[in-house]
């Protein structure tokens, strides 16, 4: 993706890369991330390198590491949009969209401006991924994908 600001994070390490709650494959997040989630009791724990990130919607785990340690929602500073259903759901960090704003827009105008105003984020070199959002990468294809699962959910337009 030559529009996304993010440096790939490290490799997961063996086969126990996944979470210990729901069984998902988890994506490796940098320590630089993990720091600015984690509420400060966990900060000496989150130092440790190969944490990985449950992307289950339902899981209640954000965080885990093969050696077994675990962070969950409530050890963290922040909401995860990822696994939130209730407003505000952020689906941009460094920009702060939220879901809400997105079915605003899609309501009033029928489309949704907000993955354009990224990239021209992007493009100037305002973004911070790696530590605002807390899988450590670009929001940008989550929020494409959110957009067009709302679009999709509106009713059509009578002819
Ligand atoms: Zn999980």
């Amino acid at each position: 993706m030559p529009d996304c600001c993010c440096k790939p994070a490290p490799a997961p390490r063996g086969a126990s890369a996944k979470c210990p709650r729901c069984g998902a494959g988890g994506r490796p997040v940098q320590t630089v991330t993990l720091k600015h989630r984690v509420k400060p009791a966990f900060l000496e724990l989150v130092t440790k390198p190969g944490f990985l990130f449950c992307r289950s919607a339902k899981c209640e785990v954000v965080y885990f590491h093969p050696d077994g340690e675990r962070l969950t929602k409530t050890n963290l500073r922040v909401r995860v949009g990822l696994k939130e259903t209730e407003d505000p759901v952020p689906i941009c960090y460094c920009f702060g969209f939220t879901e809400a704003m997105a079915r605003e827009e899609i309501e009033s105008s029928g489309r949704c401006t907000i993955p354009e105003r990224i990239t021209a984020e992007i493009k100037a070199e305002r973004c911070a991924c790696e530590v605002r959002n807390p899988q450590g990468s670009c929001c940008l294809g989550h929020v494409s994908a959110t957009i067009k699962s709302l679009l999709g959910l509106r009713p059509k337009a009578v002819a």
